[in-house]
């Protein structure tokens, strides 16, 4: 199956209102082309170096949007045009990218990366831990970052009712957060989660972005 197969049948099975996001890490540029000229814009990559790389090559109307771990000192390559930021993890990294977005007068769209695999992972906010950091007023300073919403990765299992449990259990904090912390915004709408092995059962539990890379581009090598 080509790049374009794999778009036009994962666009048939997620429905309008889910935005799909390709996964093109480790993929060339030729490879980001060709799902660009089938219409695809949304495009996700991991790695500031990889996406610094690519960016420049390709057309400007791509949305690029961070997925990957983000160290602070990189937040200011990639500022300039990263269209949303789903990684946003530490109180630290908040203040960078609102400091970084406001050199350049930006207000950058970020979603806070939340930790809700059973199993144990670096990365994403505990909830108690984002909790915290919302109950304290100095994040309202962050006026160049609006809040859009939630990432999550689920366990990489094939015990489908425990992911669709961890991604429950990320749709429930979407919806804690919207009614104490983001009442007025009504851009705080978004829930990214779901990857190739997992998106049917994160559309279920109420995604609004997935995320899929091996689906359209096949296995990384
Ligand atoms: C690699 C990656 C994806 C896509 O994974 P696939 O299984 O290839 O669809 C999604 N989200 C994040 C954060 C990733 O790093």
């Amino acid at each position: 199956m080509s790049i374009r197969q794999n778009l036009e049948k994962i666009r048939q099975e997620i429905p309008d209102n889910v935005t799909l996001v390709a996964v093109s890490k480790t993929m060339p540029v030729s490879a980001i082309r060709e799902a660009y000229d089938t219409g695809q814009r949304h495009f996700g990559e991991n790695r500031v170096q990889e996406l610094i790389l690519k960016q420049p090559q390709l057309p400007d109307d791509i949305l690029w949007h961070m997925i990957g771990h983000l160290q602070t000192n990189k937040v200011k390559y990639i500022i300039s045009f990263v269209h949303l930021i789903h990684s946003v993890d530490s109180w630290k990294l908040m203040q960078v990218i609102d400091r970084e977005a406001g050199k350049l007068h930006k207000i950058q769209d970020c979603l806070f990366e939340m930790h809700i695999a059973e199993e144990e992972s670096k990365f994403g906010f505990a909830y108690e831990e984002l909790l915290d950091i919302l109950r304290e007023e100095e994040w309202k300073n962050l006026q160049n970052i609006r809040w859009r919403g939630v990432m999550g990765m689920a366990t990489f299992t094939d015990d489908i009712p425990r992911v669709k449990r961890e991604f429950g259990k990320l749709k429930e904090i979407f919806h804690t957060l919207s009614r104490d912390f983001f009442m007025q915004e009504d851009n705080f709408s978004e829930i990214s989660m779901g990857m190739s092995g997992d998106y049917q059962a994160a559309i279920a539990e109420g995604s609004t972005i997935v995320r899929i890379g091996t689906k359209i581009f096949g296995t990384r090598h």
